[in-house]
């Protein structure tokens, strides 16, 4: 016996018109179907259908979960802080993070995400090798001050996250839970009927090694990914490497000195010189950790500060200032080429390969050089993929040019390490008696986001188009109006329900057909059941949603054919 839900007693109220905040079309039909309700900036009320809806991904999610041997828990979503000092994350998250006060003025926070508090449980409750591996999810309410909540749930400050977190003792443990979380990820969103792409990502603020992020392709995404057309390649924009190649072969002039004049700029050099700025070779100085370092690149090609503070995590890179010039007569600002830095660390990205030859300056005022060779006339300390990466770049994998596209990501997953492991000494008694630092796996789903995700790749002109498994019921019942086809629409959805069908019902007295129509097109349950001009002599109108395909159906054949 499946649910019947009648409209003419369901909360639900549908608007005609967008909302004039909302942007993306998941915000705007969420809301104008009477799904979601904004209770506050990125903060969110679930409704019946919303609720529904949002019930059926969390129930494929744990489906899954439970799959691989997962074990469901609850943990607070009222955290206290000291875990949180510990690992370091009560300030890194920064203004990410809410913190709150108790009574006695003690701090606590809304748990961003939990590895803290997962990793005490562990140590609390598994002892030996024999208790691991262990796999523990949850599914709850997670909160962070998003600086810009917009689009809806797509980006709340309180959501909905599946968090999981692996726990092994051994590296090749690691790679095993991570391998099963990746084979369930699949399963999930395939179930759910999502479109997605699997990328390698960095780890981030999170630290760490092997991770990976499922992003679901869409217009209102805020994730640029690249996605090579020719073969299976994709990548977040932050994890595309180059391939270094050496040019061998090629004779170079000697070096040569230019007069350059008010050049200071790429486009001023290139300009003056009637060259392609990629002949120029451009080398942006930046401080690490305090000691200034030279990154070359193409002069056509924009450093990525986030990637190359990534590479060098933990170290902290800033640009340099006028300041950090004093007393550098080797720095000439506006003027710096790597074949005069012996005193400075010279990074470069790999198209600054052995054998090529570039324009760039001559650490003089006004000058620049010709026939600068990399490998002849300077060195490169330490090649790093720091450059912007664009649309036609090479695929490292096959060399076809790069398609750059936008998604929404709806799941990540990381080989954590011993981070957390480390800061709490999360460690258990090995086979040989000896105690074995833990390994842990860390993976999220963005649960109450995937929700949007679908809305935004399923939704056409008409209004939402849930994939069956999701949609706040299977069939929509809509009754046209006259008492006779009322009473014909709850006969059918009560033989439905009782055959294990979802119903919907719009039995609503005083609404006009065209309105009920519209709303059951807004809604988007996948098949609509309309009684309508035919209903005196029992025969229904069976409409797919997703391709408006009508056929005229008795009650037994409609009943025959929705529960196939
Ligand atoms: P984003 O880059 O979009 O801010 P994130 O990388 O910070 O996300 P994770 O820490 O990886 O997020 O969290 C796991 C999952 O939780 C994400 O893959 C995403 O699906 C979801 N998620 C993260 N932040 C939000 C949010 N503000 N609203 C809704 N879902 C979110
Ligand atoms: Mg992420």
């Amino acid at each position: 016996m499946a649910q019947v839900q009648r409209m003419s007693r369901l909360m639900v109220k549908t608007l005609r018109d967008d909302p004039a905040d909302a942007e993306t079309l998941s915000h705007k039909l969420l809301v104008r179907a009477g799904y979601v309700r904004r209770t506050s900036a990125g903060i969110w009320t679930w409704l019946p259908l919303g609720k529904k809806v949002l019930e059926n991904v969390a129930r494929v999610v744990r489906e899954e979960m439970d799959a691989i041997g997962g074990q469901e828990v609850l943990l607070p979503a009222l955290l206290p802080r000291e875990p949180y000092d510990a690992s370091g994350r009560w300030d890194e998250y920064g203004d990410l993070l809410f913190r709150v006060k108790d009574r006695k003025g003690a701090d606590y926070l809304l748990g961003p995400t939990h590895e803290e508090i997962f990793t005490q449980i562990v140590k609390d409750q598994c002892s030996s090798y024999k208790d691991l591996p262990v796999i523990l999810y949850q599914i709850q309410t997670k909160y962070r001050d998003e600086a810009r909540p917009r689009s809806g749930v797509l980006r709340g400050r309180e959501f909905q996250m599946k968090d999981s977190y692996s726990f092994d003792t051994t590296d090749e443990g690691l790679v095993e839970s991570y391998g099963l979380h990746r084979e369930a990820y699949q399963k999930i969103f395939a179930r759910l009927g999502l479109d997605y792409r699997i990328v390698s990502a960095v780890s981030g603020a999170m630290g760490g090694s092997a991770s990976e992020e499922f992003l679901a392709p869409a217009a209102a995404g805020e994730d640029t990914f690249v996605d090579c057309p020719a073969c299976d390649y994709a990548a977040n924009t932050e994890a595309v490497t180059f391939a270094l190649t050496p040019v061998e072969g090629v004779e170079h002039g000697p070096v040569e000195e230019l007069d350059t004049p008010d050049t200071p700029t790429i486009e001023t050099l290139a300009e003056h010189l009637g060259v392609p700025a990629s002949a120029t070779l451009k080398n942006l100085l930046v401080k690490v950790d305090g000691e200034i370092v030279a990154v070359g690149v193409p002069g056509d090609r924009e450093v990525d500060l986030g990637k190359l503070g990534e590479h060098l995590a933990p170290a902290v890179v800033e640009l340099v200032t006028a300041e950090d010039f004093v007393g550098r007569a080797d720095l000439v600002r506006g003027y710096v080429g790597p074949q005069g830095l012996d005193k400075v660390r010279y990074i470069a990205d790999p198209r600054v390969a052995p054998g090529t030859a570039w324009i760039t300056g001559a650490n003089k005022a006004d000058k620049h050089a010709r026939n600068v060779v990399c490998g002849r006339d300077f060195e490169v300390d330490d090649y790093l993929d720091v450059v912007v990466v664009e649309e036609g770049d090479p695929c490292p994998a096959c060399g076809t040019g790069l398609k750059m596209d936008r998604a929404i990501e709806i799941g990540h997953i990381f080989q954590l390490g011993r981070k957390y492991a480390d800061t709490f000494q999360l460690d258990v008694l090995g086979q040989n008696g000896k105690p074995v630092r833990v390994t842990m796996g860390s993976y999220g789903i963005g649960v109450s986001r995937a929700v949007a995700a679908l809305a935004e790749q399923s939704a056409d002109s008409q209004g939402l188009c849930w994939p069956r498994e999701v949609a706040p019921a299977d069939v929509h019942v809509v009754a046209a109006g006259k008492a006779l086809q009322t009473e014909l629409a709850l006969d059918v959805s009560e033989k439905l329900g009782a055959a294990g069908v979802r119903v919907l019902v719009d039995d609503r007295a005083g609404v006009s057909p065209g309105v009920k129509f519209t709303d059951s097109e807004l809604i988007g349950v996948p098949q609509i059941l309309v009684a309508g001009r035919r209903s005196a002599e029992g025969v229904l109108e069976l409409k797919d949603r997703r391709t408006g395909e009508r056929e005229e159906l008795t009650v037994a054949e409609a009943i025959a054919r929705l529960t196939a």
